[in-house]
């Protein structure tokens, strides 16, 4: 299968290339030249297999170059027992008659990054011996939480890989800084940076086109990459998911086969929806996606308006992994929707100019066709984590809250009362403080503690990465400025 950069069809790549480079040259994302179709029988194939061999079989319709061996290796190392805590690696969980929670959160690091970032280091390292790429790649992450965690455990102690994460000093939640500073593995570095996520992004960007640095790192023998989520290789296993969960509902007979579902995302850089969008395509039963934002609304705007306009105020919201104005990957979706690179290039230059663009009418009636965009505010984010506790017993963190308010206010505009998968995209456990806070418990223990009360108050165990803190020390104390990330490269690397 070829590989094409959104913006410029001509410009055409293997899988281990597309995976390898991360990026087009042009700046375009990297995406197959058309989608596999699933076989008439696949659904019912492999409704009785296991994640891992539904991984296996999905991602060989994209990696013609990769062995069915190779790929069953990657997925046991992957999604095996020793990273998931259940054997389902991403269940399904009914929550009432026609709404069910496709849990994304039982690896390593408690998110929903843990379903690619568990196999883009195998996918990563395989396309680079498959090039006679020599060299020993470092990759550069600037995180606002999540994705910094997700990739150091995805990267520590792989060979021929070195990882070196940076995390704005004060914007991340305490857990998610412990769960980074006190990272183990060889070939694994974290440091903070004075200022906010936007410098840190901006300082590792600054590295990326740094050719001095480059050049220093070539001649000892590295190259620069990323693990950012517009890398084929993140977006990839995530279509393997929504495609497991519709064979779960079929298996356990709650869907007849053929029947179609909807899907519910809680959104922000929009990966994570464009994966149930590309299961559809290929032929999985799915009717509408519904596309959840925080308070950082730009993507139900341009879903209800066709303009995309990201010049607005940034909020900092508790869904922070959802506080992004610029979706990169619905990028791809673009292209998927008009199949003219032209059309996308010049959306794309159109807002790297004046932060905004507007579809034709044509693209966002088709789009309108299939996606429905809705938001809420931190105080309703709070009211549905009470209310879902409270009847259903269950209980979900902040981002998966946007999704399921943005489901009901779907089901009340519409009437559509189809069955529907939410991603659910987080522990709550991650997020204690503000869970706790819905559940109406003001008086709150301090730091590592907050997990502990909110297994009290629920009942519900302390996931056991998290719980495993507690014994952890420090490895990682630096914090610079942002005009120093260049020496923390240097010094990784010594
Ligand atoms: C990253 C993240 C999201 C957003 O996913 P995108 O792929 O960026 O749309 C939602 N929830 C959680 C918990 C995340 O970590």
């Amino acid at each position: 299968m070829q590989y094409i950069s959104t913006r410029d069809r001509t410009l055409q790549f293997s899988a281990a290339q597309a995976i390898a480079k991360g990026l087009s040259e042009d700046g375009g994302l990297l995406t197959p030249a058309y989608l596999p179709k699933l076989p008439r029988r696949a659904l019912e194939d492999l409704k009785d297999m296991s994640y891992q061999q539904r991984a296996v079989y999905v991602m060989k319709l994209f990696l013609d170059e990769f062995s069915v061996k190779e790929l069953t290796d990657f997925a046991n190392a992957a999604y095996g027992p020793e990273k998931f805590d259940t054997p389902a690696v991403a269940p399904v969980r009914k929550v009432n008659g026609n709404t069910y929670c496709l849990e994304l959160w039982h690896g390593p690091t408690c998110a929903f990054k843990d379903m690619a970032l568990q196999m883009l280091p195998h996918l990563l390292t395989a396309s680079l011996k498959k090039q006679e790429e020599e060299k020993t790649v470092c990759i550069l992450v600037a995180t606002s939480g999540d994705t910094g965690k997700g990739a150091l455990e995805g990267f520590k102690d792989v060979e021929h890989t070195k990882i070196l994460v940076f995390y704005p000093k004060d914007g991340v939640s305490a857990v998610q800084e412990l769960q980074m500073v006190t990272q183990e593995g060889e070939n694994v570095g974290v440091c903070a940076v004075h200022g906010n996520f936007d410098d840190a992004q901006t300082g590792v960007k600054k590295l990326f086109s740094d050719l001095k640095l480059r050049e220093e790192l070539a001649e000892r023998g590295y190259f620069l990459s990323s693990a950012n989520s517009i890398n084929w290789g993140r977006v990839l296993p995530q279509i393997v998911y929504y495609i497991s969960a519709y064979c779960d509902l079929l298996r356990d007979g709650q869907i007849q086969a053929g029947e179609a579902i909807n899907v519910c995302v809680p959104t922000g850089n929009f990966g994570n929806i464009l994966a149930a969008y590309y299961a559809k395509d290929m032929g999985v039963p799915i009717h509408n996606l519904i596309c959840a934002s925080n308070q950082n609304n730009v993507l139900t705007d341009f879903l209800n308006t066709g303009i995309y306009d990201r010049n607005r105020t940034f909020y900092q919201t508790m869904s922070p992994s959802m506080d992004i104005l610029i979706s990169s990957n619905l990028e791809r979706l673009l292209l998927a929707i008009t199949q003219e690179d032209t059309e996308v290039q010049s959306y794309m230059s159109q807002l790297a100019e004046t932060g905004r663009y507007q579809v034709s009418d044509k693209v966002r009636e088709k789009i309108q066709k299939q996606f429905y965009g809705f938001c809420c505010d931190d105080q309703e984010t709070q009211k549905v984590i009470h209310t879902i506790y409270d009847q259903y017993d269950y209980l979900i963190d902040t981002h998966t809250a946007v999704a399921f308010s943005a489901l009901e206010q779907y089901r009340t505009k519409t009437g559509d009362q189809t069955k529907t998968v939410i991603a659910s995209t987080a522990s709550p456990f991650k997020f204690c403080d503000n869970v706790l806070t819905a559940l109406g418990v003001t008086e709150q223990a301090q730091g590592l503690d907050l997990l502990d009360q909110l297994s009290k108050v629920t009942g519900q165990p302390v996931p056991a990465p998290l719980a495993a803190l507690r014994t952890k020390t420090p490895r990682f104390s630096q914090v610079v400025e942002k005009g120093q990330m260049v020496d923390a490269v240097q010094e990784m690397l010594k």
